[in-house]
């Protein structure tokens, strides 16, 4: 299996996020967690998004394990390798967009790379190199008060070339709207001139096709889910990708015990976990117990055993704003939240021990704390349940076949657990 795209996301929620705009655009699209092992056996795929959390490391380290990644994905045949950023350039003057980006690019042997965070549907545009977030500049965006990265300045020539070894040049929007002939004669000229990267601009949907048919002949380039929907494009209008179908590709029915696990406390979840009490088993866990008390995973477990079987159920820690106020006074919120995600992830556990191989996870930090423990090296990213929340099936587990889903507290309608289990048959 030869991959045409590989991918390096600098964090979990990005990497997802990319793997669903992948797989929307048609390519059979692996997300892996973390720099997978040399001999992860991968089904049939045009695409792997590899998962760092690098975001916010020291650079160095940031550099180091990008450029592990970016090996593996070259050892899998990836002619094109996309550094995952975010859509708002999270990032300071120390990094780490600018030295994983020079990384990359030594390795790569490309003499510039072409870089935009531009994503319009989501209100991302960059012109003349200076990124708006909706209606307004960057430094003027809710992220100019961010409390890891806060973002002072909308030129992105002079943020990346503060963080960057090379000279940064620009191919504006002018240039871009004259075609991808004007974009390369510009990128020559730019190369010229000793600069080793561009920003460049976007502000219609139809300017990342531009870019991707552009990018796409590079061995590196850098950006937001945006650039990854231009390259992908690119790989199936240019017939290198023939577009597949989500749906089909997931394989076949698994059957078997199915079940639902809730952290999130968020109102949607709430609200779907009230709606899911009309249509299976619902068992609400008591969260100073699962602080506390060991034995709250252990009686979930006895009381799901009981039921697992041709229903599905549901286990929920999520309760009302005031109860989780008052729980987080008691415990303390870091420690109440660490405790209940690791007793959801025995729990979790304990379900695929005992048979389990449809699992829903709703809550951001769950889902993670459920997937690490698990140990599940990767996903094939199927069809969407509801907006960026695809069915995923489990690559490289040592549990087998499995199917999950897992969403953030916000998404997903109300009846998005009986929605997931409709498309995990
Ligand atoms: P979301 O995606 O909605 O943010 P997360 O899973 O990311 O959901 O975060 C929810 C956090 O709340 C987790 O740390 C979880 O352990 C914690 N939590 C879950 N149930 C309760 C509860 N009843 N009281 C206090 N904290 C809770």
């Amino acid at each position: 299996m030869t991959l045409v795209l590989g991918c390096i996301a600098d964090d979990y929620t990005g990497a997802s996020d990319l793997a669903n705009t992948l797989t929307r655009a048609g390519l059979r699209t692996v997300q892996t967690i973390g720099v997978p092992p040399d001999d992860l056996a991968l089904p049939e795929v045009d695409a792997v998004v590899v998962s760092l959390k690098s975001r916010s490391i020291e650079a160095d380290l940031a550099v180091s394990r990008s450029r592990a990644a970016e090996k593996w994905l070259r050892s899998r045949g990836a002619g094109h390798v996309l550094f995952k950023i975010c859509s708002t350039f999270d990032s300071t003057d120390a990094g780490n967009i600018g030295p994983v980006m020079d990384a990359l690019r030594a390795d790569s042997g490309d003499r510039i790379v072409l870089v935009t965070p531009a994503f319009p549907e989501t209100g991302r545009t960059v012109y003349q190199g200076h990124l708006f977030v909706g209606l307004v500049p960057l430094n003027e965006s809710p992220l100019k008060d961010h409390p890891l990265n806060p973002m002072h300045d909308s030129s992105l020539v002079r943020v990346l070339g503060r963080q960057s070894e090379t000279k940064i040049g620009l191919v504006n929007l002018a240039v871009l709207a004259q075609g991808a002939a004007a974009v390369r004669t510009r990128l020559a000229g730019l190369v010229g001139e000793g600069i080793g990267a561009a920003i460049i601009d976007a502000v219609f949907d139809h300017d990342l096709e531009t870019i991707g048919a552009v990018a796409i002949d590079h061995r590196l380039s850098v950006g937001a889910s945006g650039i990854g929907l231009g390259l992908a494009r690119a790989l199936v209008a240019s017939g290198r990708v023939k577009a597949h179908s989500a749906a089909a590709d997931l394989g076949a029915p698994l059957g078997g015990p199915a079940a639902c696990l809730a952290g999130s406390c968020s109102q949607a979840t709430l609200g779907q976990i009230a709606n899911a009490e009309r249509l299976m088993p619902v068992l609400r866990l008591d969260p100073d117990r699962l602080v506390t008390a060991r034995d709250e995973a252990g009686r979930a477990l006895a009381w799901a055993k009981d039921r697992l079987g041709k229903r599905p159920l549901l286990i929920a820690s999520s309760s009302s704003p005031e109860q989780v106020a008052a729980v987080q006074a008691r415990h303390g919120r870091d420690a109440a939240g660490h405790a209940i995600e690791q007793a959801m992830a025995d729990i979790a556990e304990g379900l695929v021990e005992a048979g389990v191989r449809r699992l829903v996870v709703a809550g951001g930090e769950t889902s993670g704390a459920v997937v690490d423990r698990l140990g599940i090296p990767g996903f094939l990213v199927g069809a969407e349940i509801a907006a960026g929340v695809p069915v995923l099936r489990a690559v490289g587990a040592r549990q087998g076949a499995m199917l999950l889903a897992l969403k953030s507290g916000n998404f997903g309608g109300p009846a998005f657990f009986s929605d997931a289990l409709r498309l995990m048959p």
